[in-house]
């Protein structure tokens, strides 16, 4: 099996590389949607929540006021640490059991937004990082629905480019059209990924 970790700043094309990876017959890991699992209904993350932040952090229904928890944690760096350490460890958990239950020889792709930020770089054969000038992220997170206040906030809580390089295995540039980015994943898998598996 050969793991890749695949990093990027908000934005800047993980999905759209994750997706380009899958089609060429990896198996990708979502650190997002783990998250979102993590904290859903009826989980141990979601009552650990509770128990730290409150009852003020649910709905009605007992879900997680994402809303609630982001007002919480946004200005408070410790409140945010506290969160992380219930969220991060079961993600990282269930990201080592799908890629465990991965068919021998795959390619396993984790998409980690915070890969640099939480230390991970350890844990794969490789550390993709994708790179895209800001104010394109910018601009394509507006397109997205954001506003560029808040795009340009995201930006600026991250990791920089500068860290996430200085990581990387490999950097792919995403600031031309998406058939450049496509020609980059295929000089990446074929350079790289193939040797790895042999
Ligand atoms: P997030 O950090 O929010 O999860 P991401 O790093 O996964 O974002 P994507 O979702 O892949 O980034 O890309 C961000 C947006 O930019 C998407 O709407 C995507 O369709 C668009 N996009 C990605 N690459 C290009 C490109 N080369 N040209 C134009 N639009 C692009």
């Amino acid at each position: 099996m050969v793991k890749i970790g695949l990093t990027g700043g908000i934005g800047s094309g993980k999905s759209t590389v994750a997706a380009l990876l899958a089609e060429r017959g990896a198996v990708v890991v979502d650190a997002d949607r783990l998250a979102r699992e993590a904290v859903a209904p009826g989980t141990t993350g979601l009552a650990a929540i509770a128990e730290e932040f409150g009852p003020g952090v649910l709905t009605g229904d007992g879900a997680l006021d994402r809303a609630a928890l982001a007002a919480v944690v946004f200005a408070d760096p410790a409140a945010r640490a506290r969160l992380d350490a219930i969220v991060h460890p079961r993600v990282r958990a269930r990201a080592a059991e799908l890629a465990a239950a991965a068919p021998p020889g795959s390619v396993v792709v984790q998409d980690v937004p915070l890969l640099v930020e939480t230390g991970q770089a350890a844990s794969f054969d490789l550390v993709l990082v994708v790179q895209t000038d800001p104010e394109t992220r910018v601009a394509r997170l507006v397109d997205r629905g954001l506003s560029a206040a808040d795009a340009r906030a995201r930006i600026a809580s991250q990791a920089t480019d500068e860290q996430r390089r200085a990581v990387a295995d490999v950097v792919l540039r995403n600031d031309g059209p998406p058939e450049e980015l496509a020609a980059q994943v295929d000089r990446f898998w074929s350079e790289h990924v193939e040797p790895a598996t042999c």
